[in-house]
């Protein structure tokens, strides 16, 4: 992976695939946090001199041309606002209206081309239109990592057609998960949650033999706690995969990878906020109830494991932490990971990354992936089409 340390582009035109799929309101940007990320490539190549052209995509336009509510040049307002600099902005991708904004570029000069998703064939990873994109510039860099697992035409397909560079940002994610894989320090420790375990199964497996100890809650749980034989009453469970959390107990087992599962779960009739809750053992569900949290013997033994790390992962909540009766579980696990300085922390995956941001602890973990699902890709041992394009 070549990445854009490599090269000085000065008055080179260079075409940046970055990710500014931002929350919006009425015209407006409400969470700036992708554009910021951005910053780091964009200023490197502005301070070489080059002639910056951005392109994203935003949100699911109907891939049949311009729609104002997906326009990018709100994100175009905001980055100029964040760089303290103009931001050039184009209301087409590759059209002649672009091509003209393009030529009449200064070194050092920032455009915003149009939602590349207003063309059906971006994420066809068409040829033509891939072949489009490249002709309006000299480079190619990617930094958008949350698109990294897709391929299309901005992520994979245009990088046949120019020299092609990582981003800061997308280079940062690649080397600090693949690194945290190859080489963690140990005892590794991986927290496991989440909604679905046939989700999660390819990241399990890829961390069994990496881990230490794995560490697993939220509703998935459950399918493993079946797969032991557990009454869990009417938990969330995925009935055809208890087959295969039973071998994965197994295989644990024979490699010695300690295996952590709730011994106590807080339960509910329904996820509602205030309704009733009871602690039950968590081989012993009643029938009425469903399991929503780890109880507060599992969080003493999850504290435990996540206090002797030297690296931790974590990518899933331990319960349903946007309700607070069934949030301490998850918070439990961010304050450990929080409060063990030592330990190298990283957090991948939308729900647990916004559970570190409820709880305000998200400075006092050493990284938050930006990709969800680029994210959890990479952690299954996957390779990300838009890391092999660069390759
Ligand atoms: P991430 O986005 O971090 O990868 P997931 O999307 O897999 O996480 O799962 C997050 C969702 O799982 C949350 O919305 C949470 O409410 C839900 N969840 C966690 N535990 C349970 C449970 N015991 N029962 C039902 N839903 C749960
Ligand atoms: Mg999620």
């Amino acid at each position: 992976m070549k990445t854009i340390d490599a090269e000085n582009f000065k008055g080179k035109r260079v075409i940046v695939r970055v990710d500014f799929n931002v929350p919006m309101k009425d015209g407006v940007v409400t969470d700036d946090t992708r554009i910021r990320k951005a910053i780091p490539t964009i200023k490197k190549l502005v301070e070489d001199g080059a002639r910056v052209i951005l392109m994203s995509h935003l949100g699911r336009p109907s891939g049949n041309g311009f729609e104002q509510d997906y326009s990018l040049e709100a994100a175009a307002v905001k980055l100029s606002n964040l760089i303290g600099r103009p931001v050039l902005y184009s209301n087409e991708i590759a059209g002649e209206g672009t091509i003209d904004k393009i030529a009449g570029m200064n070194d050092g000069d920032i455009l915003v081309i149009e939602n590349l998703r207003f063309d059906a064939r971006e994420k066809k990873n068409d040829e033509a239109f891939a072949s489009e994109l490249a002709s309006l510039a000299d480079a190619y860099v990617n930094d958008a990592f949350g698109t990294a697992h897709r391929a299309h035409a901005s992520t994979a397909g245009i990088a046949r057609y120019l020299p092609a560079y990582a981003g800061y940002l997308l280079e940062n994610e690649v080397k600090t998960i693949t690194g945290m894989l190859d080489n963690p320090k140990k005892p590794f420790v991986a927290v496991l949650g989440g909604s679905k375990v046939s989700d999660k199964i390819k990241v399990i497996e890829n961390l069994l033999d990496k881990a230490d100890t794995i560490v697993i809650g939220g509703a998935m749980c459950f399918t493993f706690l079946k797969a032991q034989g557990a009454e869990i009453g009417s938990s969330l469970v995925e009935e055809d995969w208890v087959e295969r959390c039973k071998e994965m107990l197994a295989k644990a087992k024979e490699i010695d990878t300690t295996l952590l599962l709730p011994v106590d779960v807080v339960c509910a009739e329904k996820i509602e906020a205030g309704v009733p809750v009871k602690v039950c053992n968590a081989f012993a569900i009643d029938s009425n109830l469903m399991g929503l949290d780890i109880g507060p013997k599992s969080i003493e033994n999850y504290k435990k494991a996540i206090a002797e790390a030297k690296s931790v992962f974590w990518n899933g909540p331990m319960g349903v932490f946007e309700i607070d009766e069934f949030a301490a579980g998850t918070k439990a696990v961010a304050e450990a990971l929080a409060e063990n300085e030592e330990a190298e922390t990283i957090i991948g995956g939308g729900d647990s990354v916004a559970a570190v941001n409820k709880f305000g602890l998200a400075d006092k973990m050493t990284f938050i992936s930006t990709g969800g699902g680029a994210s959890m890709e990479l952690v299954q041992g996957d390779v990300l089409p838009g890391v092999a394009a660069l390759g």
